[in-house]
């Protein structure tokens, strides 16, 4: 965190970084024009002062001067150096120089005829130059007074040594005082650095925080400044944005649940044909593993001719109701509705109805229907062939007996069908049957006592096996008398004579109760084991009709299976013993275990 944050503050790019260079920037400026406007001053001025007080010297010296006779000059100007302590350099008119201080032979000296301050002189009386003397290896204030007479220059020189030594001095106290501010300013700056740079740290913090999804974050100790201002405007931001998105996850979420919910395949497009939206029910019935949203939607709906229609709908913006065949099984009422809502949501919406089930249930009514009435017209048409023959022969006694008792077990057999109806409409449609301790026993004995002159007629031996442990069930005892009765009455139609019905009642490992019904009989060919439940299905129409059946005998014995929940069975046995066999599978209800 500690190296993260140095190297924030040295970031070239950084505030930090960019304040202090101007910070340092600003106190080389102030640090350097401090020095050169002091030196400037202080030299000027001390130098104005110097040249003032040897140009006044100057003045006070021509008049001895000028009264020395020519070979007193070297000694007369040197004792006049020695009392002022300055350099005096006596110059003639033509720029020789006659006597000089510093030199004890001047005329070896060259001309100083041109030397700026003595041109000074020419114009304006004195003069004077500032410049390097090689001859003292030092900076030289030199002050010329051409003399009243104008034929002499007396020329006095200083070293500028002193004033060098002071300036030197001050400049590098100018220096210390620089740096040591440069310093400060550096812990300042530092500091106030840090103090902005907090703040602006804290809010990219938190946009970093927003451009990742984390809408929870929040600016805190907001600084009093506009900075302040802005972190609070982006709290405020954030807080409205928060809610929004809250708001709008909700939407989406109430939408995907109520998309989820619909059993039916639901799917959006757009009007491009790109996948907007669609449910788990679509994808199942598409079998995608994956949200197909954002793909063509004839990349996943294939059949040529549905997708030919919602093209034309999209195209049209036509609403569509069709029925479509996706299978000879499944097969769906299709919805299409345009949705003309924004751009971003105009499409259609696609809602896959499926109606095979309404479609098998229909074409079953229509089944039974037609085999219902041919059951119900066939005996009709027999008794009106009975009845007519009578009328005909009414003086054949013998004919008409026949023929009566034949019209009778016709409509025996048609009263049979219609209390099968009766009892099978019963079974589904009453939702009320009450579930009570039964005996299986008892249910059984009653059954085969009911059916002993059928047995007895058709030599039968009946083969009781039943555990009288579990013989008491949780069950409705209506629904298990007409279950066990149509099961025996079978195994003994469909019986050979002498043959035999074994009877078995036991429990299982899964903690249930086998009832077992096997007989001797016909079987049932392999084909038609599925279908003999059905209403009015026969293996053998024929013999069925000469055995009293109705065809919905095992039809009644399914539904009484089912509304008490136990599992069927069927099996047809092998070849050599010839047989069927019918084992229910009764879930077992602890508290009625004995
Ligand atoms: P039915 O009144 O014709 O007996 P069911 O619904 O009881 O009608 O039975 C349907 C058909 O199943 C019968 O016609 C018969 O062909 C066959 N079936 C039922 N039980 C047996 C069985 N125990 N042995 C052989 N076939 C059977």
């Amino acid at each position: 965190m500690g190296l993260k944050k140095q190297s924030k503050l040295i970031n070239p790019g950084s505030i930090t970084y960019r304040i202090f260079l101007s910070y340092s920037f600003l106190i080389i400026v102030i640090i350097s024009g401090l020095l050169i406007f002091t030196n400037k001053i202080i030299e000027e001025t001390y130098i104005k002062s110097i040249e003032n007080n040897l140009i006044n010297t100057a003045y006070i010296l021509e008049d001895d001067i000028s009264k020395t006779s020519e070979t007193e000059l070297q000694n007369t100007i040197r004792k006049l150096s020695g009392s002022i302590g300055d350099r005096i350099t006596l110059i003639d008119a033509e720029g020789k120089v006659k006597a000089d201080s510093f030199v004890s032979d001047p005329e070896s000296l060259e001309n100083h005829y041109y030397r700026p301050e003595l041109q000074a002189a020419r114009e304006k009386t004195t003069g004077s130059s500032l410049r390097f003397s090689s001859t003292i290896s030092s900076r030289m204030l030199y002050v010329a007074k051409i003399s009243s007479k104008k034929d002499f220059y007396i020329r006095i020189s200083r070293p500028m040594t002193e004033i060098d030594t002071i300036m030197m001095k001050i400049n590098r106290l100018i220096i210390l005082v620089g740096l040591s501010a440069f310093i400060v300013s550096l812990f300042f700056n530092i500091i106030i650095s840090k103090k902005i740079s907090n703040p602006v740290r804290k809010t990219i913090l938190f946009a970093e925080n927003f451009a990742a999804g984390n809408f929870s974050h929040r600016i805190v100790d907001f600084s009093s400044d506009e900075l302040g201002i802005l972190q609070r405007s982006l709290n405020r931001l954030a807080d409205n944005l928060e809610t929004h998105i809250y708001k709008l996850t909700v939407e989406r979420e109430k939408l995907s649940v109520t998309l989820e919910t619909i059993s039916d395949p639901i799917v959006v497009i757009d009007n491009e044909g790109y996948i907007i939206l669609s449910n788990n029910a679509f994808r199942i019935l598409y079998n995608l593993k994956d949200d197909p949203s954002g793909r063509k939607y004839y990349e996943i709906i294939r059949g040529t001719k549905l997708n030919s229609r919602i093209a034309k709908a999209i195209n049209r913006q036509t609403d569509e109701i069709f029925e479509h065949k996706f299978s000879r099984e499944r097969i769906f009422d299709i919805f299409l509705s345009t949705i003309s809502g924004s751009d971003s949501l105009a499409g259609m919406l696609i809602v896959f109805h499926d109606i095979s089930e309404k479609k098998q249930i229909e074409q079953m009514k229509t089944d039974l229907v037609g085999n219902l009435s041919h059951e119900l017209k066939t005996p009709i048409a027999i008794i009106k062939g009975y009845l007519e023959t009578i009328q005909m022969q009414q003086d054949n006694a013998e004919l008409r007996k026949d023929f009566i008792s034949r019209s009778i077990s016709n409509l025996d057999r048609q009263n049979a069908i219609i209390n099968d109806m009766l009892k099978l409409n019963r079974l589904e449609t009453s939702g009320e049957f009450e579930f009570e301790e039964i005996d299986i026993n008892e249910i059984v004995s009653s059954c085969l006592a009911s059916l002993t002159p059928k047995i007895v007629r058709k030599s039968i031996s009946v083969r009781n096996s039943i555990d009288m442990n579990c013989r008491f069930i949780h069950a409705n005892k209506f629904l298990t008398e007409q279950l066990i009765f149509n099961v025996i009455d079978n195994a003994i139609n469909y019986n050979k004579e002498g043959g035999e019905i074994i009877i078995s009642l036991a429990s299982d490992d899964d903690n249930r109760i086998r009832l077992v019904f096997e007989d001797t009989g016909i079987g049932i060919p392999d084909e038609s084991i599925d279908r003999i439940f059905e209403r009015f299905y026969r293996v053998d129409k024929g013999r069925s009709r000469s055995t009293g059946g109705t065809g919905l005998g095992l039809a009644i014995v399914k539904h009484a299976a089912e509304i008490q929940n136990w599992i069927i069975m069927t099996e047809s046995l092998s070849a050599k013993i010839n047989g069927t066999r019918f084992t229910f599978l009764i879930p077992v209800n602890d508290s009625f275990k004995h």
